[in-house]
């Protein structure tokens, strides 16, 4: 059986360093996910906004206070403009939305359309020309528009566009569950119909919508005032929606969960930490990964090519880079660490030492992902350097505009550095974005990353340093529970203590500890004085955790669970 037109749907796909239309994990991940469908041929269309002043353009003075500008681009340089017109109904008028196109080239040539909507046009007011203009940006009534054009003005646009055809609709988050209204209006039409008849298109309708959510993060599930919800909306559809959506407030998770046939999570724990949070639900898993074509150093693609000859087509056979000579992987590092410390160096001045351990940490600023846990104790990282050998730290990471925590905790950081020992170096590279993540990701020895158990639903970032050569040293959440094999792919920090329910202060104390334990006893010994176990590691890295964490296989996984036809999966 043929596999049916995937329509994947997702507020942010980070396209190309040069579009910001993303900002973080979710748009590069569904990036990653349009490029590997795209290689392996799938008939796949995505939708998402344009987001024509992007994300935002972070500036941090020397004291660490970050600044945000508009992240402007030309639209018409990178997009097709493309002629068809849909309208959606918001706060009772019709808002015009227009798409631009960008195509995906995969590896075989085949291509995957991503159309990006946009309300920037002259039949509307200023207020609504406004509504595709800022990722993430505004208030909820803002948010709860941007959702209704994603949503309903993505399918319109779909079939607008020729795509009649499609079989899945995949919710790439909650932000796109608004969809669903535009499916039961073409199931039911614009009257209010009676009950049984949603009841039976909403059954209809489940066995196309498949749904992946991606935070166990409170404030990462969107949830809308009935106020609101109708002011936007329209009593209409909230009525319609009735049947989908039974709680107090409109719930874009609760919705796409129960229109979805088929819903995950995105690692083994989040799946187990998602079914805990909404018990009805089967909620299965699907872990994440990331295009290796994507996010391979220069240096680390000419040693796959040479060795690993279909690693390109193939993701899998990235398992036989088992069989490198060490001191290639050696040579292919030295320049992935040679062009990172060149930017550090003239950017931040930093004097960074190609000889010297380099630390990387770069992921969205903010509290849960603690990253001010490494410098908790400047006086011991400091002995740590000063007996092992030097330690050099580059972070990255934007906060959003509105978490003050964030940006409190990238001037602390700026802060911190006074109080560390000659052996520690310090260096914060702003504007972290798909170009720098890539050079971060390769250029660095090993790949921190300390969120509080539980609340990392994947992380990608350790799977682009795996995939150059670079082990992890994490706590035990997300993807690296599945990734962790101790001292071959990298280090644990702590134990996988998700379930021992301590207090966050006593978490933070004990994962500190056991960060300087690691580094102490494990990491730097190594480093220093065992470089060709050192070796070894990066080469397992790539042959045990780029073989498996990347989006082929996940593709693969979500074509094997979600996206064949409902029957063809049952048998
Ligand atoms: C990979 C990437 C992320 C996601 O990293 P996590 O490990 O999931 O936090 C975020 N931002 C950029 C720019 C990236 O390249």
């Amino acid at each position: 059986m043929p596999t049916p037109t995937i329509a994947y749907l997702s507020m942010e796909i980070a396209l190309d360093s040069a579009l910001p239309t993303y900002s973080g994990g979710l748009g590069v991940l569904a990036g990653d996910t349009v490029r590997s469908a795209a290689d392996l041929g799938l008939p796949m269309a995505g939708v998402t906004l344009l987001h024509r002043r992007g994300y935002f353009r972070q500036r941090i003075d020397a004291e660490g206070h970050q600044s945000e500008e508009p992240a402007e681009w030309n639209v018409a340089d990178h997009l097709t403009a493309l002629e068809a017109r849909v309208s959606v109904e918001i706060e009772g008028r019709p808002v015009a939305v227009r798409a631009w196109e960008y195509r995906v080239r995969g590896f075989g040539g085949a291509e995957v359309p991503i159309f990006l909507l946009d309300t920037d046009l002259p039949e509307n007011g200023p207020e609504d020309r406004g509504l595709t203009h800022h990722l993430y940006g505004g208030d909820d009534r803002y948010r709860l528009c941007q959702e209704a054009i994603l949503g309903i003005g993505g399918v319109r646009m779909l079939r607008a566009l020729g795509h009649e055809d499609v079989g899945r609709f995949h919710l790439n988050e909650g932000h796109a569950a608004l969809a669903v209204v535009a499916l039961l209006e073409e199931c039911l039409g614009r009257r209010t119909p009676r009950a049984a008849a949603v009841e039976a298109a909403v059954e209809e309708l489940r066995s196309h919508v498949v749904f992946t959510t991606h935070t166990p993060v409170p404030a990462g599930h969107d949830k809308f005032s009935h106020e609101l919800a109708e002011h936007v909306l329209g009593a209409r559809r909230l009525e319609l929606l009735a049947s989908l959506d039974g709680g107090p407030l409109l719930n874009m998770t609760e919705l796409a969960l129960r229109a979805s046939h088929f819903v995950n999570g995105v690692a083994m724990r989040h799946g187990e930490v998602s079914r805990s949070m909404f018990p009805e639900y089967p909620i299965r898993s699907i872990t994440n990964g990331v295009h290796v074509a994507t996010w391979t150093s220069p240096s680390i693609r000419v040693l796959l090519d040479r060795h690993v000859r279909d690693w390109r087509r193939d993701s899998l056979s990235l398992r036989y880079a088992v069989g490198i000579p060490l001191r290639e992987i050696g040579w292919a590092h030295r320049r992935s660490k040679q062009a990172l410390l060149d930017r550090v160096n003239r950017e931040c001045g930093a004097g960074f030492d190609p000889e010297a351990f380099t630390l990387g940490f770069a992921r969205r600023a903010t509290a849960y992902k603690r990253p001010t846990l490494l410098l908790r104790d400047p006086e011991r990282l400091s002995a740590i350097a000063r007996e092992q050998g030097p330690i050099q730290v580059v972070f990255a990471g934007k906060a959003h505009p509105r978490d003050h925590e964030g940006k409190e905790m990238i001037r602390w950081i700026h802060e911190a550095r006074a109080a560390l020992g000659a052996g520690v170096s310090l260096a914060y590279l702003p504007d972290y974005d798909m170009a720098l993540g890539r050079l971060l990701c390769a250029g660095c020895d090993a790949w921190l990353n300390t969120p509080m158990p539980g609340l990392e639903a994947s992380g990608t970032s350790g799977m682009k340093a795996a995939l150059n050569g670079v082990p992890s040293l994490s706590v035990l959440d997300g993807w690296w529970i599945e990734g962790c094999v101790e001292g071959v792919t990298g280090w644990a920090i702590g134990d996988d203590d998700y379930r021992e329910r301590l207090a966050p202060s006593a978490l933070d104390a004990l994962h500190a500890d056991a960060l300087y334990a690691k580094l102490e006893s494990a990491v730097l010994p190594r480093f220093y004085r065992e470089p060709d176990r050192y070796l070894e590691m990066r080469r397992s890295a790539i042959a045990l955790n780029a073989s498996f964490f990347n989006t082929q296989r996940m593709v693969l996984q979500y074509l094997y669970d979600a996206y064949r036809p409902v029957e063809a999966a049952r048998s």
